[in-house]
């Protein structure tokens, strides 16, 4: 596991500026959430700590590594997207072999990996099936799956709930902290749902227009919120 330390990071496409002196203390096994408006900058700097995107100043640190210049593989970090792009003809337990396979894993160790992670997300009854035959729920736990089988230091989601009726997400929330708490794997999440920053979080980030408006444990945010911003969007009376 390791801790993730974001530094003074800025971003920009082009000459449109999308992040400004971004800095986020991630320590090791926390469970961060980044919360803000659509448009605000979560993905891309959630993409900036996965090396899909270059860092156009700051540093971004996994454990002692300034990760700026290094590849996604290289970063031990293992993303989850809201689009979860199951490979639709492998079944589940080749989904969540096939990056290991990919990577020249030992036989042995792939299948040990894929049978822990099935236990832990109760996947064992679907090994066999393809993605079209499971529920939005399951799809999304073949997902993690396929995180979780990599060990990586850090676990980033990205919108991962989105596509899910309510009543599911409420579960799948449940669930993905359980594996938090199991796993204890440092973890950045990002949503646009301030109930579901609120229930998951160890540590709220909120971000408004490319800037960190506040950071803190949910009941500070919720208690204390620095600004009307935060007041508003925490849902705290003001
Ligand atoms: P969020 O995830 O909070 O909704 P994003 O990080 O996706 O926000 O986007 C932040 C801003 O950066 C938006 O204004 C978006 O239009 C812009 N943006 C994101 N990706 C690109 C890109 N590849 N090229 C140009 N602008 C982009
Ligand atoms: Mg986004």
């Amino acid at each position: 596991m390791a801790q993730v330390t974001i530094s003074n990071v800025a971003k920009a496409f082009g000459t449109v500026k999308v992040l400004h002196d971004v800095s986020v203390d991630i320590a090791d096994g926390q469970f961060v959430v980044l919360v803000g408006p659509s448009g605000c900058g979560k993905s891309t700097l959630l993409r900036m700590v996965a090396g899909l995107e270059t860092v156009s100043g700051g540093t971004i640190a996994i454990g002692e590594r300034i990760v700026n210049n290094l590849p996604p593989a290289k970063r031990d970090i293992a993303m989850v997207f809201q689009n979860y792009a199951l490979y639709p003809h492998k079944t589940v337990e080749q989904n969540m072999a096939f990056a290991l396979k990919l990577r020249g894993t030992d036989p042995a160790v792939v299948a040990e990996r894929v049978k822990r992670a099935a236990d832990i997300l109760d996947l064992n009854p679907y090994l066999k099936r393809y993605p079209r035959q499971l529920s939005g729920g399951q799809r999304q736990r073949v997902a993690m799956g396929r995180a979780i089988v990599r060990n990586p230091q850090v676990f980033l989601f990205d919108e991962p709930l989105s596509n899910l009726d309510a009543k599911l997400r409420v579960q799948m929330r449940t669930e993905i902290k359980e594996l938090h708490q199991r796993l204890k794997t440092t973890t950045i999440y990002v949503t646009h749902d301030q109930i579901e920053a609120m229930t998951m979080a160890d540590k709220i980030v909120v971000m408004r227009d490319g800037r960190i408006e506040q950071v803190g444990a949910p009941l500070e945010l919720f208690d204390r919120p620095a600004n009307l911003f935060v007041a508003g969007f925490i849902g705290s009376p003001s």
